[in-house]
């Protein structure tokens, strides 16, 4: 089939939820992708924040197969030692002691929701708790996490969704906290918003938003489905804060290309759910369990944490000398490799030209490029991305 036949297919049969690039990706390896005409590209999204570990990794395609040939699913009603495994591992990375698997992100912050509400409800005897979110979040498409996702955009045209849902401002303590009243059961957001525009949380903010739930026993949920699992330059974004949350929702590259996420919690949160209160056919599978399960084995065996604060300091300063030379850049944000330059224009040609030069980059929101590389980049990596953006502009 040649390529305009594939995408007059596809845009045939699928439905028409994305305005997809014209690009059929056929293969990829380390830090590259293939299209079907065999032409090369750096990626720097990395299927958003998926792929840490880049692509084709022999030891975690290994491990898959592996797991493949053995038993890949057998139901929620029994025991694994796969998902024993990865249930320790996410466990002792987050810092928290109980762990539930989903199939995506949007699935972990329903079941963090649920928990935090079932926690209210054992706690006060009654079913009228408020979540506060936050304005410009992004916590997925169901009409759970939808209810939480602080973007008209997005939610207008699905109202009336699930209630009790109050929004604030990111990063504005007064206004946060002029928002809880006694029905408050959790205080939901990203540690670093992605989506949303590269905004990460300010540490006085989340500190101070940490107190005021321990005093007002409030939990706090932090969404770590993109800045999380090592992407920010710890395993998990709040640790670079020295701030830890109730419960915690992880996905993307948790399972580094596998569809699996999950929801952790401190053991006194994670008690209010009882046998029949949630549930899942594939969650946390023995196939996706392996997976979660060699991508912690290779972010030790690997040395991600130490690359992504190096190559990231690299890609700020890097960023930080793009800005200074382009008027058309107006801000650099993000640290470790979330990264984002806003522009004063929309990044849509610029992210046409890269592609076209074998650069892939995304955007978040009309005038801001997001840096997602795979965590195993080099900083000559790097070089290469911002010699090709140069000449994009
Ligand atoms: C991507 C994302 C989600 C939703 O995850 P899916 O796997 O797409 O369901 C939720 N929260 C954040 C912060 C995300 O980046």
């Amino acid at each position: 089939m040649d390529k305009m036949q594939i995408i007059n297919e596809a845009e045939q049969v699928l439905m028409h939820t994305y305005s997809r690039y014209q690009l059929i990706l056929d293969k990829g390896d380390g830090v590259y992708l293939y299209d079907t005409d065999g032409k090369k590209y750096l990626d720097f999204a990395a299927g958003i924040a998926v792929f840490a570990l880049g692509y084709n990794n022999k030891e975690y395609n290994d491990a898959l197969k592996a797991q493949i040939d053995k038993l890949l699913h057998t139901s929620n009603y029994y025991y694994n030692v796969p998902t024993l495994n990865a249930a320790k591992k996410l466990a002792k990375a987050s810092g928290m002691d109980r762990v539930f698997f989903t199939n995506s992100g949007t699935e972990a912050i329903e079941g963090a929701v649920k928990l935090a509400r079932k926690y209210y409800f054992n706690k006060h005897g009654k079913a009228d708790s408020e979540i506060i979110a936050m304005n410009h979040s992004f916590h997925g498409r169901s009409m759970g996490a939808l209810s939480v996702t602080g973007n008209p955009k997005y939610r207008e045209a699905f109202e009336p969704l699930i209630g009790g849902t109050v929004f604030a401002e990111y990063n504005n303590y007064e206004d946060v906290a002029s928002k809880v009243t006694e029905k408050t059961a959790a205080i939901l957001m990203e540690t670093l918003q992605g989506e949303g525009g590269l905004y990460p949380a300010d540490p006085e903010f989340l500190k101070k938003i940490r107190a005021l739930c321990d005093e007002k026993g409030i939990l706090l949920i932090l969404d770590e489905i993109q800045c999380g699992m090592g992407r920010c330059g710890a395993m998990y974004c709040y640790q670079k804060y020295g701030v830890e949350p109730d419960i915690m929702t992880t996905a993307k590259a948790l399972g580094c290309g596998v569809p699996v996420g999950a929801f952790a919690a401190k053991e006194e949160v994670a008690a209010a759910f009882v046998p029949g209160d949630h549930g899942t056919t594939y969650g946390g599978n023995p196939f996706a369990t392996a997976a979660v399960s060699k991508v912690f084995d290779l972010f030790e065996s690997e040395n991600v944490l130490e690359n992504v604060n190096e190559v990231g300091a690299y890609l700020a300063e890097r960023l930080e000398e793009f800005k200074a030379e382009h008027d058309c850049v107006k801000d650099h944000r993000g640290f470790g490799l979330m990264q984002g330059l806003e522009f004063t224009v929309p990044v849509k040609d610029i992210i046409l030209r890269a592609m076209d030069k074998g650069l892939i980059i995304i955007a978040a929101g009309a005038n801001v490029i997001r840096f997602l590389p795979p965590l195993v980049i080099t900083k000559a990596h790097v070089d290469e991305m911002i010699a090709i953006l140069n000449e994009c502009l």
